[in-house]
């Protein structure tokens, strides 16, 4: 089996314990990943907190922070496919989507190492006569970057990066399911040449390795994507500490059909908005909501392509639907697929596993749920379960979209560009896409209403977020200062 190690302090190292990872695609253990205890995460921490005051890091101008992202960046063009492969090994991801994103990683990279030295102070024009006062931005602190299991390296991506830019460093936990790409993009930051500590990376468990990281006193800023469950264990963990906190987290995002909309391409959208990585994306379109005069129509598009979505082996190329990420995933969803159904929803097409296939697979599945409280329409289900609501008028399809405490995406899909605009304006969501779906990009800022979450990743303000501002005042009269009790 092949064995994974963290990095600390510009060391690679075995955990206290170690842990089998599983391929998802077989369900059988192929790695043996170091898990971290108490004692490995607080050795982290300290590296980070030592890097951070060191002048090997501290020392170096924005510029040079930039040219070591740039290199970063660089290795992770050029190790994208190793990268991939193993993403695909590890969470069962097909190949196709893992090669495509992590490509598409370096590019956040190089968008934050061009921030670097863009990053800038301000003159205040004070209205007090004879001072002078200037606006200082200084990296945050020790930040601790958590993330899940799908689409890590991405993830880390726009923490990592905006961090680094601005100063910090970074200890970064990776889920521990599915870490053997982080553990793996850590020997490419040695190699970039950050200097010791600047970025440490750590697996482990919840309990043992996320809480206590995220409880740590040198901790300053917690970066988390996750489930809202955990992100309140996370606001907890951080009270004591008071850290800045910003949380990515789930969602049950609708995308609302028109009558007028280009039903070929619509039925495209919608396919890769919830099929994409098997369902297992935050942003997953997992709430169809559509006019009932295409209705019918649209069920028989999607029904026909989700039929014909060829399910196998993540490493093949042929592949378009891979494994789910774990057993556990598939028995949850299993479970609220069977619940739906006898709460009345209509099984469209899938739910069930394909037949003789080892794995954590599930069919793709289509439920309509138009009439009933089917739980599909209310929980995130990280998985390849579409829930379809008809709707009459466009109050109701506002309505429908914005009953969920959720709020991270939303797409909309018409001719009207009026009425696109009152949809982007009403839907309480982060992110709206308007006959498109899934798009993102290093510029354009991402993140949730709601229980989906606070805070903004990518974009220019995200790397304002890892730095405090700091007010300096300079007295810039010569005279001496005055006696405070004598009156004038
Ligand atoms: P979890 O919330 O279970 O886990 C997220 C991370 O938190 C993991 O690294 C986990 O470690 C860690 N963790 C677990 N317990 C604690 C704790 N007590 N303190 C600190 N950290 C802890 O999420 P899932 O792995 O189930 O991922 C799926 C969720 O992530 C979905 O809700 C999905 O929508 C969301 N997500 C949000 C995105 C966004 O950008 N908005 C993007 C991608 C996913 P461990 O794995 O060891 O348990």
């Amino acid at each position: 089996m092949r064995r994974f190690q963290h990095l600390i302090g510009g060391q690679f190292e075995d955990g206290a314990e170690s842990f089998a990872s599983i391929n998802p695609a077989t369900g059988a253990a192929w790695a043996l990943m170091p898990r971290a205890g108490a004692a490995d995460v607080d050795r982290a921490v300290t590296a980070a907190h030592r890097a951070l005051n060191d002048q090997a890091w501290r020392g170096l101008t924005a510029t040079q922070r930039g040219k070591l992202l740039y290199r970063l960046a660089d290795l992770v063009a050029e190790n994208a496919q190793a990268l991939a492969e193993l993403e695909t090994a590890d969470t069962g991801k097909i190949i196709r989507e893992t090669s495509a994103q992590i490509a598409y990683v370096a590019e956040y990279y190089r968008y934050f190492a061009g921030l670097a030295d863009k990053l800038q102070g301000a003159h205040l024009p004070i209205d007090k006569p004879g001072m002078d006062v200037w606006l200082r931005r200084e990296p945050i602190g020790v930040v601790a970057a958590v993330v899940p299991w799908n689409s890590q390296l991405f993830l880390s991506a726009v923490k990592l990066g905006p961090a680094l830019a601005a100063g910090c460093t970074v200890v970064l936990k990776a889920s521990e399911d599915g870490p053997a790409p982080l553990l793996e993009f850590a020997r490419l930051v040695q190699q970039a040449g950050f200097p010791p500590g600047v970025v440490n990376v750590i697996t482990g468990f919840g309990p043992d390795c996320g809480q206590v990281l995220t409880s740590h006193p040198l901790v300053a800023r917690i970066a988390f994507t996750g489930g809202p469950g955990t992100a309140r264990h996370v606001m907890r963990n951080a009270a004591e500490n008071l850290a800045h906190v910003t949380l990515e987290l789930g969602g049950k995002s609708p995308v609302v059909v028109f009558e007028d909309a280009d039903l070929g391409s619509t039925a495209n959208a919608v396919v890769a908005g919830i099929f994409a990585a098997t369902g297992q994306s935050c942003v997953a379109g997992s709430r169809l909501i559509v006019q009932h005069a295409i209705k019918d129509a649209l069920l028989a598009a999607l029904k026909a392509k989700a039929e014909a979505i060829v399910i196998g082996a993540p490493q093949e190329r042929a592949t378009e639907m891979g494994p789910l990420a774990t057993q556990r995933q598939r028995n949850h969803i299993e479970k609220v697929v069977t619940e739906s159904l006898s709460a009345g929803a209509r099984l469209v097409t899938g739910g069930s596993a394909p037949q003789g296939m080892q794995g954590f697979y599930y069919r793709p599945t289509i439920l309509d749920c138009s009439g009933t409280e089917a739980q599909a329409i209310s929980t995130e289900l990280f998985g390849p379960v579409l829930a379809v609501l008809g709707f009459e008028t466009e109050d109701d399809a506002v309505r429908l979209a914005n009953a969920t405490p959720y709020g991270l995406a939303a797409g909309v899909f018409t001719r009207n560009l009026a009425r696109a605009h009152r949809l982007t304006r009403d839907i309480r969501a982060g992110v709206v896409w308007i006959n498109t779906y899934r798009a993102v990009s290093p510029m354009a800022p991402f993140g949730g209403f709601g229980l989906s979450g606070s805070g903004r990743e990518g974009g220019l303000e995200s790397v304002l977020d890892y730095t405090r501002a700091k007010t300096v005042w300079l007295r810039t009269s010569d005279d001496p200062i005055p006696d405070p009790f004598v009156m004038r």
